[in-house]
């Protein structure tokens, strides 16, 4: 890597501005690096009409107002207007960019621009090859919704369109195995402990807890996790009616893995006249509670 050290005395360059000392005073240019390519988006890409006729008016205006003198604009815009020319920009779009940047007032361009802060309401969607339908059916019909008796007066002004960018070749011949996290609907809180899923039968028996106390009451453990009747790999305790608690690991669901124990306790009887081997929670049922669990 090489690695360039320029004092000049009389001017300096920094981002996409020169400036120089003239005389007694500071003038401006527009700088480009000489390794700057033409970045400007094509003409044919995939965009709202309204975004791509809006590049030229945003450059020329730009370059207006990074030029002290109205030579130094007309050098850069002629250079600046073979650049659009080659990315496929009609004439008249480049022209029509021009002129509106050429009769502005540099004075006004410098002052910072005062934003509305009113809400203006949005329609976001990806933006697709029905676009211009869709904004004129809203333009057309928007009307109506306003005439309308009961909905009228809750409805304000005609919502703005907004265009998310569609997929581009990139996005469908690229793949990575990364994958970027979803953002949830939580934004960014994060749901812990154990919560019951909402469409099985052992959620009856799901306690939404956050953290377990063991049986000696004295050691708190923090469940940092989102767990639910379907979540697999867990340690779950089992709090039994009497306060006895069972602790076990699965790598089942965690449904599943409750199911095998509830039938384990409903067979203990004939399964322990069978001289089968009983579990430990099948065990301490039969003892203790004479075979029946109760759902609390
Ligand atoms: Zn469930
Ligand atoms: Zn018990």
């Amino acid at each position: 890597m090489k690695m360039k050290r320029r004092l000049p005395q009389t001017s300096i360059e920094f981002l996409d501005l020169k400036v120089s000392v003239v005389g007694n005073s500071l003038q401006t240019d527009l700088h480009r690096k000489s390794t700057a390519t033409n970045s400007l988006l094509h003409f044919s890409s995939f965009h709202p009409h309204h975004l791509k006729n809006g590049i030229p008016t945003g450059q020329f205006i730009r370059v207006r107002r990074n030029c002290s003198t109205l030579g130094d604009f007309r050098r850069n815009a002629g250079d600046l207007t073979q650049r659009f020319r080659d990315r496929g920009y009609p004439k008249k779009s480049i022209s029509r960019a021009f002129q509106r940047a050429r009769d502005s007032q540099r004075e006004n361009l410098l002052q910072p621009k005062q934003r509305t802060k009113e809400p203006r309401y949005g329609i976001i969607t990806t933006f697709n090859n029905q676009w211009n339908d869709i904004r004129c059916i809203l333009n057309r019909n928007w009307n109506i919704l306003l005439a309308e008796p009961k909905l009228g007066h809750l409805i304000s002004e005609q919502p703005c369109l907004i265009a998310k960018r569609a997929k581009n070749l990139k996005d469908r011949l690229v793949s990575s195995h990364y994958q970027k996290p979803k953002r949830s609907l939580m934004r960014g809180i994060k749901l812990t402990g154990s919560h019951a899923c909402g469409e099985c039968s052992i959620c009856p028996l799901m306690r939404t807890k956050k953290e377990i106390v063991d049986s000696t009451n004295q050691k708190t453990f923090k469940l940092r996790e989102f767990i639910n009747c379907k979540s697999r790999n867990v340690v779950y305790a089992l709090i039994c009616p009497c306060q006895k608690l069972y602790v076990g690991q699965t790598t089942q669901e965690l449904r599943k893995r409750v199911q095998q124990h509830l039938s384990s306790i409903t067979n203990a009887e004939s399964h322990f006249n069978q001289g089968k081997v009983l579990s430990t929670v099948a065990t301490h049922f039969r003892r203790a509670h004479a075979g029946f669990y109760k759902q609390r």
